[in-house]
């Protein structure tokens, strides 16, 4: 490679490095840190690490947030939106729920999705289920945990709806594993039957949804079967405008 061409591939691979997320420059938890000074510390440190890397980021940031993704995911502190899609702050605005469900009367759920697709006018927005996740794990079950069972029953009703492909599968963590899948699918496909999404279509908009899943164990996240970029796959029940 000419010696040019590397140092515009070095500069470029700079300018899309920052700021970083890698897990080395982390630091535990320390329960003994009963202050929370310790994290405090932390911030400080990953201020300065930011500031040497690109003096700039914070202050460009600070003047405005030009999002184009928007993740739904799961409270789950091992799937944490920014950090698994090494991407810095200013690129993704979050919505994290218990077990990512997306439902037509969640009032928080459907403001971020309002904000998002309406005034930020993000062009992606992704439901990110994962495996190992309790939630999903806990609404396959039948003990009670308080009132996160009222919401976990969202997913009981996509075990219904979904009932004999999933009683099909033997394997038990098998079956979990596609309730999870089938949970993030059936979030996304809600994401869809919004007037928000369905007006933002009508008028134009470029926007996708995704239904992805992440796989903690191996730090992977892969794309589900559904995604949609117009309401052509709406079931005719869910579309709410005729043009
Ligand atoms: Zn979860």
């Amino acid at each position: 490679m000419a010696h040019n061409q590397e140092n515009v591939q070095k500069q470029e691979q700079a300018a899309f490095a920052t700021p970083t997320f890698a897990t080395h420059t982390m630091n535990r938890f320390d329960p003994a840190d009963v202050d929370l000074s310790g994290v405090l510390e932390n911030n400080k440190k990953w201020a300065s690490q930011v500031k040497e890397e690109d003096p700039d980021f914070l202050s460009n940031i600070a003047k405005q947030q030009t999002p184009k993704i928007l993740w739904i995911g799961c409270s789950d502190s091992r799937v944490p939106a920014n950090v698994v899609t090494a991407l810095p702050p200013g690129e993704v605005f979050v919505h994290r729920n218990i077990a990512n469900v997306v439902t037509n009367s969640d009032l928080s759920c459907l403001s971020v999705l309002q904000y998002a697709v309406d005034v930020l006018k993000v062009e992606h927005i992704i439901v990110c289920g994962h495996y190992n996740c309790g939630g999903v794990t806990a609404a396959m079950g039948h003990e009670q945990f308080g009132l996160i069972d009222n919401w976990l029953r969202n997913i009981k009703d996509v075990y219904r709806l979904h009932e004999a492909e999933l009683g099909a599968i033997k394997d038990e963590t098998d079956r979990l594993y596609r309730l999870i899948e089938l949970n993030a699918i059936h979030s996304a496909k809600n994401v869809c039957h919004s007037t928000i999404v369905q007006n933002a279509w009508a008028r134009g908009q470029t926007l996708t949804v995704h239904s992805w899943a992440f796989d903690i164990e191996t730090g992977i996240a892969k794309k589900l079967e559904f995604n949609a970029c117009d309401g052509k796959q709406l079931q005719s029940i869910y579309v709410t405008r005729k043009d």
